[in-house]
């Protein structure tokens, strides 16, 4: 019995074929190649590492069932990536050896790519001419675990970041997504994780980002025509954290290059921390292939810390700073700002200024005038409720005729804006809207804030309606 390359993949595809759907048969099996046999080892050729990828994640286990048929319990499966275009093409090939007999269907040792020679890194974070190899990590000190009070509100981000912490790259917390609103705790908690592993990994590249700098960076890099540098410029990185992904939205270079980047580090079994304002379901305008590689690790989220953690951050904060303030005074502000961390500290940090600078003792009445200052500055949140009622205003319908089902173009025109602004001006996640405006579900709001965007490019009639409704509403 002469078994070759080909043969043996033909079996394979025959039981694989019995076994899944045609439309899944066509895509991820017909365009594989056998290429090798050697012992028990079978190489197939695939058309880039995403497929190499899809293959890992959803066909590994029939993809062993075959192979182990046919070549027995020593089988092995070598995949052959044809590098996508956008690595460069100096080395149109990499190997890959997964393990053939792994629990875990994300790969985590899986080699790096071949290469002739690595090429000469360019650290974007250092000015031109200036040559310096180490690489900074842009890590805040003062943002670490221990004074990152846990609560109800952040238990769960905050024992995963330390479970991250304690074996990066090493948990199935990869990525980790803190997400969640503004001044909960985010960056934060990001560069906590990142302070601890280079104190107990100082050996490890740890870099800190935000998502703004990075598409900075990238633009700047094209500009520059060294695109290819920007990335193994983050390839030899062992922890990256990037904030705020949610700034990626709309802007599909820099997608695609931080998908590239995020491949890497994941195959090679680097860690990746993101954080986010917004759940990856509610994520606007990002690729879904970058969407779903979100969801691969955990996405913990931040809450609102409850009244305990309130008075405790308060109080943390207060004696950090060696300042007392009386009990009943911590109290009130606990009970008055409880959404946002940043406001709390803000409001504390403001209160101690007026004390000192007008030699006056911190009173309730003086918290009182603080507070009620900060509230008014920043709770300018307007309600999709409102935001329906102006709408239906300007287009002369009522709300009832707005949240209708009828499909007449002006009204669903007047829906779709409804849902569009409630995106922009609330906190509200896209299944909220959904239901407040006429019971949709979260597509349908994401399509219409999609229609709105692409009509008010197009249509200038359209366009002057967006500018009157932003101007009405943030009046
Ligand atoms: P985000 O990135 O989510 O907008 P930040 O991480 O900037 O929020 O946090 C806002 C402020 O609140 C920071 O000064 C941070 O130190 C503080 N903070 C947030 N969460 C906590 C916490 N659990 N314990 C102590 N301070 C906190
Ligand atoms: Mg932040």
């Amino acid at each position: 019995m002469n078994k070759t390359a080909e043969s043996v993949w033909n079996n394979c595809l025959a039981f694989i074929e019995d076994n899944i759907t045609s439309q899944a048969y066509k895509t991820w099996f017909e365009p594989i190649k056998a290429v090798k046999l050697a012992d028990s080892a079978l190489s197939i050729q695939v058309p880039s590492k995403f497929f190499y990828e899809w293959l890992e994640e959803h066909y590994v286990k029939i993809l062993k069932v075959a192979l182990t048929k046919e070549l027995g319990p020593k089988a092995k499966l070598v995949y052959i990536i044809r590098m996508e275009n956008t690595y460069g093409n100096k080395q149109p090939f990499t190997e890959k050896i997964p393990s053939s007999n792994r629990s875990n269907m994300q790969s985590q040792e899986v080699d790096v790519p071949v290469k002739n020679k690595s090429p000469e890194l360019k650290n974007p974070f250092v000015i031109p001419g200036i040559r310096n190899v180490k690489i900074e990590s842009q890590l805040n000190p003062n943002y670490n675990f221990e004074n990152f009070l846990e609560g109800d509100s952040n238990r769960l981000a905050r024992s995963a970041g330390l479970a991250v912490a304690n074996k990066p790259g090493g948990t199935s917390f990869n990525p980790l997504l803190i997400f969640g609103g503004v001044g909960l705790g985010k960056t934060h908690l990001a560069h906590a994780i990142g302070v601890d592993i280079k104190d107990k990994y100082p050996e490890k590249t740890v870099l800190y980002i935000s998502a703004e700098k990075f598409t900075q960076q990238y633009i700047e890099s094209v500009r520059k025509n060294n695109r290819n540098d920007f990335i193994h410029f983050y390839q030899i990185i062992d922890v990256l954290i990037v904030d705020d992904i949610q700034l990626f939205s709309g802007k599909a270079g820099t997608q695609d290059v931080f998908f590239h980047v995020f491949n890497h580090l994941h195959q090679n079994g680097k860690q990746v921390i993101l954080t986010s304002d917004k759940a990856p379901v509610d994520m606007i305008d990002i690729e879904q292939r970058l969407l779903s590689r979100f969801k691969w690790g955990l996405s913990a989220e931040l809450n609102h810390p409850d009244y305990d953690t309130r008075v405790a951050i308060i109080e943390n904060k207060l004696y950090r700073d060696g300042v007392e303030m009386p009990g009943e005074i911590i109290e009130f502000l606990a009970n008055n700002i409880k959404t946002n961390i940043r406001e709390l500290e803000g409001a504390i940090i403001s209160l101690i200024a007026h004390s000192s600078f007008n030699k006056k003792e911190i009173t309730i009445e003086l918290a009182r005038k603080i507070v009620e200052n900060y509230v008014k500055h920043t709770k300018r949140e307007v309600s999709i409720d409102y935001i329906q009622k102006v709408v239906s205003d300007y287009f002369q319908m009522d709300v009832d005729t707005l949240q209708s089902k009828t499909r007449k173009r002006h009204i669903v025109q007047a829906r779709q804006l409804a849902m569009f602004f409630a995106k922009k001006y609330t906190k509200a996640s896209l299944a909220s809207i959904g239901s407040q405006i006429g019971q949709r579900d979260h597509a349908t709001v994401l399509h219409a804030c999609k229609t709105v965007d692409n009509l008010s490019s197009t249509d200038k009639q359209f366009r002057k309606y967006v500018e009157d409704l932003s101007k009405k509403l943030t009046l």
